[in-house]
């Protein structure tokens, strides 16, 4: 049987809805051979999960995914980091503090509207990482929203009443500090940026300038068509494909561990040329 696998997770560290040892089980009870944790901003949510894997014949990939800005939003994902390193650790830390100032002024402008929200039990409850799914889940909760994607539609997206802008560490920077942590960066879902194929050259050859190794060519809900060309650019550019499902549990409740919408199949090629890249890199 061809082993599959799943490049892209979200799990309790960041705004996923498993905790890394349920997505671990979920993932063998899929018969996947690796999963990597890719969880926004945060390494936290691997040692669990790999303590987890120990138990099942499963392999776990240490992974991040860092939101940037660059003429909008562009997401990141790094591979095979070094957990340990101080320079990562350092821009992780002012990440997770620019999210808690931007955090607590959601929490204010919805408090001020009467809703009774403490930002100290949501950390308590969500962990450090706190995003804005996580404010969605309690607008369910208090029946403003019917879900999710109607918290962000009503609320806390773009244009909503408790929108709240946050710094993000730049694309630049967040590629570097990811080679700097020995890992491998990879440009994540590169159709969600809505660029033609002029532009998406453009920042592929921008982020490959900055140290990008990568480029994430599956990815749920892509169809074969849009798959085959990202995998055409990655051979073009001579960058590592990559695939995963962005996983993240019942906040969205469309995407499966390991087959996304439905058709996701991640071939075990894909870590296999990953591990040979970070076994060459200086
Ligand atoms: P934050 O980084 O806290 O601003 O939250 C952004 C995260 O919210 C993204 O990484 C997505 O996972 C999630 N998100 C953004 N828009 C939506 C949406 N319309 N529905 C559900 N989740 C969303
Ligand atoms: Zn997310
Ligand atoms: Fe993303
Ligand atoms: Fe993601």
């Amino acid at each position: 049987m061809k082993k599959k696998i799943d490049l892209h997770v979200h799990t309790t560290a960041s705004d996923g809805t498993l905790t890394p040892k349920e997505v671990v089980q979920l993932a063998a009870s899929r018969s996947l051979a690796a999963i990597a944790i890719t969880d926004h901003d945060t390494l936290s949510g691997y040692s669990e999960a790999s303590n987890a894997a120990e138990e099942c014949a499963l392999e776990v990939v240490p992974g991040i995914e860092i939101s940037t800005e660059y003429n909008g939003a562009v997401h990141i994902l790094g591979y095979y980091i070094d957990l340990q390193s101080p320079d990562l650790q350092a821009e992780l830390n002012w990440i997770v503090e620019e999210r808690d100032y931007r955090n607590e002024k959601i929490c204010s402008l919805m408090q001020r509207d009467g809703i009774a929200v403490s930002y100290e039990e949501m950390k308590e409850r969500f962990g450090a990482v706190i995003g804005r799914p996580h404010f969605a889940k309690i607008l369910v909760e208090r029946g403003l929203a019917s879900d999710v994607q109607d918290g962000f539609r009503r609320y806390i997206g773009k244009g909503g009443p408790y929108y709240q802008r946050r710094q993000f560490l730049s694309l630049e920077r967040s590629i570097k500090i990811i080679r700097i942590a020995d890992g491998i960066p990879v440009l994540a879902h590169p159709f969600q940026y809505r660029l033609d194929d002029s532009e998406l050259r453009e920042l592929i050859e921008h982020c490959m300038e900055c140290g990008l190794h990568g480029l994430e060519c599956l990815y749920s809900g892509y169809t074969e068509k849009q798959s085959r060309y990202l995998i055409n650019l990655a051979q073009e550019y001579h960058l590592l494909a990559t695939g995963g499902s962005d996983f993240h549990g019942s906040v969205k409740p469309l995407i499966q561990l390991g087959c996304g919408t439905g058709d996701l199949d991640v071939p075990y090629s894909f870590l296999e040329e990953l591990k040979k890249e970070h076994l060459k890199m200086p």
